[in-house]
């Protein structure tokens, strides 16, 4: 969708910190991190509530996400995703946040980018 932020990332057209890129989902960093190694999964199918999402385009998320918590070493994290205005949802197109809940003392298990 030509005006989507999320689309205009998945095009290249506005710089992200890609993590993850496959031929139907992309994860990036979170511009404005909760936690430090917070990331976004999102289906490249642009649809703004889950439930505009085909199930085929929705396959790989869940184990994108796993595979982060797996690379960033945590045991603790949230799994959130947003839809409509009152459920909180800013961005209109379907995004899973991958938030850490890193040890305070050990951090990441791993050195992790920052936006
Ligand atoms: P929502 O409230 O679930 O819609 O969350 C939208 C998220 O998108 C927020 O956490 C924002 O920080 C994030 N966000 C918005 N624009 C960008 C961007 O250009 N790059 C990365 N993250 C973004």
């Amino acid at each position: 969708m030509a005006a989507c932020i999320f689309c205009k990332i998945i095009r290249g057209e506005i710089p992200s910190m890609k993590i993850f890129e496959s031929e139907k989902t992309l994860a990036f960093l979170d511009i404005g991190p909760l936690s430090k190694g917070h990331s976004l999964v999102i289906p490249k199918f642009h649809g703004a509530k889950l439930h505009d999402i085909p199930d085929d385009q929705l396959s790989e998320v869940l184990s994108v996400a796993k595979r982060i918590a797996v690379a960033q070493g945590v045991q603790d994290y949230n799994i959130l995703q947003n839809n409509g205005r009152i459920a909180h949802q800013v961005v209109d197109h379907v995004h899973f946040h991958m938030i850490p809940k890193p040890n305070e003392k050990e951090g990441l298990g791993i050195e992790w980018p920052t936006q």
